[in-house]
């Protein structure tokens, strides 16, 4: 904006980051999806149905493994979900104006097809491992609590981060952050998390993330 250098990113913008969940904001919910694509209803179950999420996974790769669904298998019922409507052209708008970073607890072999259609965005999340005839046998978690950990980094490297998600699991990474919004978020996030704006289109996702930046800028 200084004129002299109109090739080189702003420096406000150079130190502006947006983290952003990945299922329910840009793509569908993964399990869910899967579930009605597959025709597998009892991968449908939720850490709301177990909140032991080893006993969860566990049972999820065995009924993956019962059906016979590999990676593959796997990978090709998730790139055929696609993205949500209107994803792409708001990450690629987002991404010419700030710096996107993607925090999930979904896994990057489940999530690469997806990254694919979105234009290969960061993301930080999960990872499976699969045995040679694309089983999968196991999973790893990055680290507990990722998504706040993450932001709690990016702050201590001297970025200003403001992060958008749709449920419980994106709160903590909300209250870390600068600012945090909500997007398409259930009826009983919203009551227990009043301080947080509610959004419920990449129109207004994007407006709110803009005010959010520049009202931290003011008060900085
Ligand atoms: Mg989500």
């Amino acid at each position: 904006m200084t004129g002299f250098r109109p090739n080189l990113i702003p420096w406000e913008l150079a130190v502006q980051i947006v983290c952003l969940d990945l299922e329910g904001v840009l793509v569908p919910e993964i399990w869910i999806e899967f579930a009605a694509r597959t025709g597998i209803p009892e991968l449908r179950l939720t850490t709301r149905d177990e909140p032991d999420y080893d006993k969860l996974m566990a049972y999820r790769l065995a009924i993956l493994a019962a059906n016979k669904l590999g990676l593959p298998d796997i990978q090709k019922v998730i790139a055929e979900m696609g993205p949500l409507a209107g994803a792409r052209a708001f990450v690629d708008g987002l991404r010419a104006d700030y710096q996107l970073i993607i925090l999930s607890d979904t896994f990057y072999e489940f999530a690469h097809p997806l990254m694919r259609q979105l234009g290969w965005p960061t993301l930080f999340c999960h990872s499976l491992e699969a045995d040679a005839a694309g089983r999968v046998v196991n999973y790893h978690l990055r680290m507990p609590d990722q998504k706040r950990e993450a932001v709690r980094r990016l702050k201590e490297l001297r970025f200003t981060v403001v992060a958008a998600g749709d449920s419980y699991n994106d709160t903590a990474m909300l209250a870390e952050a600068h600012a945090g919004i909500l997007f398409h978020p259930p009826d009983n996030v919203i009551r227990e998390f009043p301080q947080f704006p509610v959004t419920y289109s990449y129109a207004d996702l994007r407006s709110e993330l803009d005010k959010a930046f520049v009202a931290h800028a003011l008060s900085a």
